[in-house]
């Protein structure tokens, strides 16, 4: 694009596109992207970026990936359409092949977001527990520092401030406890001495809640959206055991999770544990179509067979399960199978986890943290008083990377703006002299920052 064809399109955008999540000054000046090829993305002036999120951590397959977008195409010229109500080929290919990577029997319910996913699923455990005769169950425990989504029921469940304030009161009956962040222990405790606190709190709050209040449990294997927050290993089979005391439903959040991210299949598959929900959003189209699912353990579908008034699943989503969202995730698991990716990105995340090793040595990083093939960079102040380290700092790092051709994300919580963790989330197709630009271009960074 010329550049006047390029300031063109930018004054067209500041007119008329209002973007996600930004502040209005840094909105004024986004990155258009107008190509894609392998983990890289080309800007309209024709700068080219290694992604090292892969968009919103996503994109696993990269930007090239034909074969997808061939998927979609022939299944929109078939047939372009059709609402799950009644079925359609795609979806049940598509159902199949997730019940045989989630490695277990589960009835799949798509929608197209993981926000949807998620409160398809919320909906699905009250009516469950009130179709069993425990009406009462109905609140959901999440935890802080997690993301679940942007409407009601899923951003009460999200546990950040800074995604929440000024959109309160939001649904009732989301109750959050502490995560299990070992760096800033919000028990005082020390990993190794402490009785696991982070997850024994689940089962002090069903007690104080009531535990014929409590329908269910939501959790990310690892809090990805709330600063990489890597849970003790056997923090997960804890909660579920102290869920399966309660008769509460475990629901794991797998939008990031899934699909290869955590170096398994699934990220619960890291930890032992079998949840009673899934939902699963990104990965599966790999970020190229909207799809989203919430996977049910078939036990659990017994609840729903009465025939008796109200007893269905009273859930429609028009565009849910779209059919060439359908195909197009169907040829991502099964690209993932073919060239082995799962495996792949278990690989490249130890590397990258080993590559971040001497990063860790900087007065500003305060802790690195990582889990399959994605990373945290937690930046501080000083590693003495851990206090995060100002905004001007992380944003300084993340423009250093950008001039250095790499685009990493920030997260964290609090309001306002305290995303002092960097993340690091590249597509699976990444080569390993880019992710060694990654690093080079972070460990640079905060350098330069510093
Ligand atoms: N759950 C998790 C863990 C997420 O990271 C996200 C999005 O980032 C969501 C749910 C919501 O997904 P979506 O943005 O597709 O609605």
């Amino acid at each position: 694009q010329g550049a006047t064809a390029a300031q063109r399109w930018l004054e067209q955008d500041r007119r008329y596109v209002w973007h996600h999540m930004q502040p209005y000054a840094a909105s004024r000046d986004p990155m258009i992207v107008v190509h894609g090829e392998g983990a890289t993305i080309t800007d309209i002036h024709g700068n080219r970026y290694i992604d090292a999120m892969s968009g919103l951590w996503c994109v696993n397959l990269g930007y090239s990936e034909r074969e997808l977008a061939e998927a979609a195409y022939r299944q929109l010229a078939e047939m372009p359409y059709y609402p799950l109500t009644q079925s359609h080929l795609p979806a049940i290919r598509l159902a199949e092949k997730l019940n045989a990577w989630l490695g277990g029997e589960y009835k799949i319910f798509f929608s197209n977001s993981g926000s949807e996913a998620n409160e398809t699923a919320f909906k699905l455990a009250r009516q469950y527990h009130a179709q069993r005769g425990e009406p009462g169950r109905w609140k959901v425990i999440s935890r802080y520092r997690a993301y679940h989504g942007n409407s009601g029921a899923a951003l009460a469940a999200t546990g950040q401030a800074q995604r929440k304030y000024k959109y309160e009161p939001l649904a009732p009956g989301f109750v959050h406890v502490p995560p299990p962040y070992c760096y800033r222990c919000p028990f005082g405790q020390a990993y190794g001495s402490c009785h696991l606190e982070c997850a024994s709190v689940y089962e002090q709050v069903m007690e104080w809640e009531g535990p014929e209040t409590i329908a269910a449990v939501i959790m990310e294997p690892v809090i990805t959206g709330g600063g990489v927050i890597v849970p003790p290993p056997e923090y997960m089979r804890q909660v579920r055991e102290i869920c399966d005391r309660y008769g509460v439903l475990l629901i794991v959040d797998e939008v990031i999770c899934g699909f290869g991210r955590s170096g398994e299949r699934f990220g619960h598959h890291n930890f032992g544990v079998e949840p009673d929900i899934v939902t699963m959003a990104k990965g599966i189209t790999s970020g190229y179509l909207p799809l989203s699912a919430t996977a049910v353990r078939a036990s659990l579908f017994e609840a729903f067979k009465d025939d008796a008034p109200y007893a269905h699943f009273r859930h429609v989503n028009t565009f849910g399960g779209n059919p060439a969202a359908c195909a197009l995730a169907v040829r991502t698991l099964e690209i993932m199978e073919e060239r082995r990716l799962v495996e792949r990105a278990r690989e490249l995340g130890r590397a990258l986890s080993a590559a971040l090793v001497p990063l860790a040595a900087h007065p500003n990083v305060g802790d690195v943290r990582s889990f399959g093939f994605l990373a945290g960079i937690e930046l501080v102040a000083d590693k003495e008083t851990r206090s995060p380290a100002p905004a001007a700092f992380v944003n300084q790092v993340l423009a250093g990377c950008k001039r250095r051709g790499v685009i990493i994300g920030k997260n964290g919580d609090t309001v306002p703006n305290h995303n002092n963790v960097l993340t690091i989330s590249p597509p699976f197709v990444v080569s390993r002299e880019e992710l060694d630009q990654i690093v080079q271009a972070v460990t640079e960074a905060v350098h330069e920052a510093a």
